[in-house]
């Protein structure tokens, strides 16, 4: 065997060398870059009056990148978004005020701007707290409407039993004069419906539980022009087309 490629042999090997300067080079070329952005923007800013976030007066502000790290750049390049703020010595070596500023600056620029807008240059949304917030309101609005949803469905079942059960409560005899008497057919089942001089409507109509199955009986023995005490189970309902139901007649004469 013979061997070609004796780089590999030496310790260190040379190999890397030109490879190393050059990025080297490139770091500085970028940390040339920001150092000029920097002096063009402290030129522009004026470097004493109020701090931006203590409002109080200085003779000395320090500019403050608000997204700071690998986002100074973009920071510096978004001055007028307000992305670099003039702070006061003790406000900017206020940890937390240095994050409220994040969250401020976002508000802010978000007012003109969309969320998505915000992403693209800084990379991400420092509004999180405020999302979360949002979730749990979210939650609590799930929660009444389901409450909202159960009364309303109770609501409806209470209903379905009361008028299911109405035919059978709400007893009273009254004396009514006949008008009309006649058959409904619905849903191919008739209905006795009687008709009083005073334009009140009534069913004639067996009842299971009360043991009336003598619905046709007490329409026929009905006659127009008489009067007739009758009992009386039920409400009238215009709506539901629920009538009165006549359970009892008794004739005057
Ligand atoms: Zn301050």
């Amino acid at each position: 065997m013979i061997v070609t490629d004796l780089s590999n042999s030496f310790y260190p090997y040379p190999k890397n060398k030109q490879e190393k300067k050059k990025s080297k080079t490139q770091i500085k070329k970028k940390s040339n870059k920001l150092a000029k952005l920097e002096r063009q923007r402290d030129k522009k800013i004026i470097k004493y009056g109020e701090c931006e976030y203590c409002h109080r007066k200085f003779k000395h502000l320090d500019p403050h990148e608000v997204y700071g790290g690998s986002n100074r750049k973009r920071s510096i390049e978004n001055t007028e978004n307000g992305f670099v703020k003039m702070l006061c010595r003790e406000c900017h070596s206020n940890e937390k005020i240095v994050e409220q500023l994040k969250i401020d600056t976002q508000k802010e620029f978000e007012k003109t701007h969309t969320r998505e807008e915000f992403i693209k240059i800084v990379g991400k949304s420092y509004l999180k707290e405020e999302k979360r917030m949002l979730k749990s309101e979210k939650g609590a609005i799930e929660i009444v409407a389901g409450i909202i949803l159960g009364i309303i469905i109770l609501g409806m079942l209470g209903f379905g039993i009361y008028c299911a059960t109405i035919d059978y409560q709400n007893e009273k005899t009254i004396e009514i004069t006949i008008k009309d008497k006649y058959i409904k057919r619905y849903n191919d089942s008739d209905t006795y419906l009687v008709v009083s001089e005073d334009g009140e409507t009534y069913k004639i109509e067996d009842l299971l539980f009360k043991g009336k199955f003598n619905s046709t009986d007490l329409y026929n023995q009905l006659e127009i022009g008489k009067t007739y005490k009758i009992t009386t189970t039920g409400i009238r309902l215009q709506f539901f087309s629920m009538y009165k139901n006549i359970n009892k007649i008794e004739k005057i004469d």
